[in-house]
């Protein structure tokens, strides 16, 4: 049992004081793992002041400085990726391959943005043309401030580093809410923090939940800018509360997103794509393509291949070698999509996906597939967060795109086709802010990761990851002619 009752607050440990606990599970077992503080307002101000402190001194740290740390970060990660990865699958629930991975891209992103860390340095005071003999102009960067970071449960130590490594490397300061579903692995950061000689108060981490530390934590007027990963009503609530202060807000949110698949596309690459994209984490993935929009001369050999590979998954343990499919994240999880698959009976919907034998606990939804699915049905329309995919069939390219882009998100689309130029061409004209051709959902750190429309604000990863946490500065002055 692990007692979350604690905060990090200048490098370290001590007493939430917040009074209430919750309970964290292992899905699988369900049974309880730990507990966890609720979290006080109090907490927060005491990691906002920590922050601030120690801004000034982060800021003016070399910023390839700031890198060695972040380096430093990624190896603590590495010496412990094994330890962390089976701690993240009995906590989450995800398949211990799959949480390897999570490890993998966790300490890929900490060693980008080193460099990007030594860059940033590389191009302060850059000369630039201001178009008038005698004067020029140089451009700086600087931090935002003291950020305050907010994620989810569904990608351990992934979304974090996200967040915190541009965060750090831009010379933020960081107030940092990790989810109160999956706070474990989290944890370990404050350990390697000490060890990467962070100095106190440049990383403090709050446990807690929405009410007692993400909206307290999102409304304090030291927070210079904010970053919130997670579901749209409390993305708005984030985004509301920075509108006092006129602070910058970075918005990760929810999707409904496509996979188009045409009429030339390789059947096997197609059900692949599509297992991958609405069973990888049980289906628990802001990018999962939950709507499958496929080529009516297609249509019906796709949907059987797809219903023999879902029943071909192998539900199970998720620290046992061989298990394809996790338990949801925990009860409250498994209700909301059983409640989905209560509205399709409801709308006459059915699905003839033959069950995998499942486990006999565990919080398990068995994956499914429903067939020609009305654009007016929730199922179609809202993200579910689960195994459960939603198809219909198009006469053209046309109708497809036109049906893909038909949805108040805009996070992510696949496109499997034949022909690579028209799968270039369909993606051209989808409306989402990471799309794969005849590919897995690939996101390396020096990509971009964000989404149009109602998917969010800002892009994570890459240069772009960078800026969000970066003010730009320009000087102009006169120079010898
Ligand atoms: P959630 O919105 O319930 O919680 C996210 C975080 O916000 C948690 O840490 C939670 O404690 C905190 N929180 C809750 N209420 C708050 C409040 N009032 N103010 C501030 N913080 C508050 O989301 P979730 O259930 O943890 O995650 C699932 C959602 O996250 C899905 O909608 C999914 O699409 C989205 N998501 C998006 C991305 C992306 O990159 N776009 C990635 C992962 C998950």
């Amino acid at each position: 049992m692990q007692r979350l009752n604690e905060q990090f607050i200048d490098n370290q440990w001590v007493p939430s004081h917040g009074d209430t606990r919750l309970t964290i599970v292992d899905p699988y077992h369900e049974t309880p793992l730990g507990e966890i503080t609720r979290g006080d307002p109090a907490d927060v101000n005491a990691a906002v002041a920590a922050a601030r402190r120690a801004l000034p001194g982060w800021r003016a740290t070399p910023a390839a400085r700031r890198g060695e740390r972040l380096s430093a970060i990624a190896a603590g990660l590495e010496r412990r990726r094994e330890t962390l990865a089976t701690l993240s699958s009995r906590n989450n629930g995800k398949p211990l391959s799959e949480a390897r991975q999570d490890l993998d891209d966790a300490i890929d992103c900490y060693r980008y943005y080193a460099e990007a860390a030594a860059a940033l340095g590389e191009r302060q005071g850059r000369r630039e043309d201001v178009g008038q003999p005698g004067l020029a102009a140089y451009r700086y960067w600087e931090p935002v401030g003291v950020a305050g970071l907010i994620t989810p449960w569904n990608f351990p130590l992934v979304s974090s580093a996200w967040k915190l490594a541009p965060a750090l490397a831009a010379g933020c300061t960081v107030v940092f809410k990790p989810t109160e579903v999956v706070p474990l692995p989290e944890q370990v950061l404050c350990e390697i923090v000490l060890e990467a000689g962070l100095p106190p108060g440049v990383f403090n981490l709050l446990n807690g939940d929405g009410q007692g530390i993400g909206a307290p934590l999102s409304q304090h007027p030291g927070i210079d800018k904010l970053s919130f990963t997670g579901s749209n009503p409390v993305g708005e609530a984030v985004m509301r509360a920075a509108a006092s202060g006129v602070r910058p807000v970075s918005l990760e949110l929810g999707g409904k997103s496509p996979i188009v698949v045409t009429e030339d596309a390789d059947l096997v690459l197609a059900r692949d794509l599509v297992i991958a994209g609405i069973c990888y984490n049980a289906g628990q993935m802001c990018s999962a393509t939950s709507r499958l929009i496929v080529h009516e001369r297609l249509a019906d050999r796709l949907y059987a291949a797809v219903d023999a590979a879902m029943a071909e998954l192998q539900p199970g343990d998720p620290l046992a070698e061989g298990t394809t499919l996790g338990p949801l994240v925990n009860a409250a999880q498994q209700k909301r999509v059983s409640d989905y698959l209560a509205q399709a009976e409801a709308e006459g919907l059915h699905s003839e996906t033959p069950a995998p034998p499942m486990p006999e606990r565990g919080c398990f939804v068995s994956p499914r597939l429903y067939r020609d699915v009305p654009t007016t049905s929730r199922l179609w329309r809202e993200e579910i967060f689960g195994p459960v995919l939603c198809a219909r069939r198009v006469a053209s390219d046309e109708e497809a795109i036109s049906l893909a882009n038909d949805s108040d998100y805009g996070l992510a689309a696949t496109v499997v086709s034949g022909d690579p130029d028209s799968a270039d061409a369909i993606a051209r004209r989808l409306e989402a802010g990471n799309i794969w051709c005849n590919s897995d959902q690939l996101a390396p750190p020096q990509g971009n990761w964000g989404g149009m429309k109602r998917s969010g604000i800002g892009r994570e990863l890459g240069q772009e990851g960078l800026e969000a946490y970066l003010e730009t500065k320009r000087i102009t002055r006169p120079v010898p002619r």
